[in-house]
């Protein structure tokens, strides 16, 4: 089962105020990835503990009080696992994970061990209100490039129809084996490391209900598979 809350379509429109605590979330799934209040950073959720990467290098540990516009979860179970040695090209490992996942067709999760070469994220700098169209915040994203790393990456597979609710291909963040640095990540190179998929059958898209903006927008929806496109 995938449990999300939110929809990477309404960030993108500028909806970017938090919606569902933290502790919520960690209440679903074990393994995840999301964003904190005014699209605040990258969250990585390993093992049932969340960890927050900010645009300034910062990282910590949330306690789960924290606001989440868009986040997703699974209860992780691998069905398919394997090792890998010595990748040099991420999409390599990754056209391969969707040929030794169910299909295409469905969501997975994915989870990869290991010792990294290279790895290069980036974390979103927080708005505040008045919110506007993600894209424009995304444009002032730090990247940052730590070599040989040892930690995790964790992640989604969303197929193409669901581009929108988020971006369809692979959704992947980092966080570090000392648990101090983390990110979304633009690419990596891997030394050797251990590869788990999760096939997902059940996807439940839990909408902000409480929450009036969310509520009473309009969201210009000609434009949201673009903008994810120039983001992601
Ligand atoms: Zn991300």
């Amino acid at each position: 089962m995938l449990y999300q809350h939110g929809t990477l379509g309404t960030l993108m429109a500028g909806l970017l105020e938090g919606t569902a605590p933290i502790s919520d979330i960690l209440k679903k799934g074990d393994l995840g990835i999301g964003t904190l209040t005014g699209c605040d950073g990258e969250v990585i959720i390993l093992n049932g503990v969340a960890y927050h990467a900010d645009a300034r290098g910062g990282f910590r540990q949330l306690d789960g009080t924290e606001c989440t516009p868009y986040a997703t979860v699974t209860p992780f179970q691998a069905d398919e696992s394997y090792f890998v040695r010595h990748i040099t090209d991420a999409n390599t490992l990754l056209d391969d994970m969707k040929r030794r996942a169910a299909s295409e067709n469905i969501f997975f999760a994915i989870k990869i061990t290991g010792k990294f070469e290279t790895m290069h994220v980036r974390m979103m700098p927080k708005q505040e209100k008045p919110y506007t169209k993600l894209k424009y915040s995304a444009d002032k994203q730090p990247e940052f490039i730590y070599e040989q790393i040892n930690g995790t990456v964790v992640g989604f597979y969303t197929p193409e129809l669901f581009h929108g609710i988020a971006a369809s291909g692979f959704h992947l963040h980092f966080v570090n084996e000392d648990k101090t640095v983390g990110g979304h990540i633009l690419d990596f190179e891997l030394n050797s490391g251990a590869i788990d998929i999760s096939n997902i059958e059940t996807l439940e898209q839990h909408f902000p209900v409480n929450n009036q903006a969310f509520l009473e927008s309009t969201i210009d929806h000609s434009t949201v598979a673009e903008d994810i496109n120039e983001i992601e």
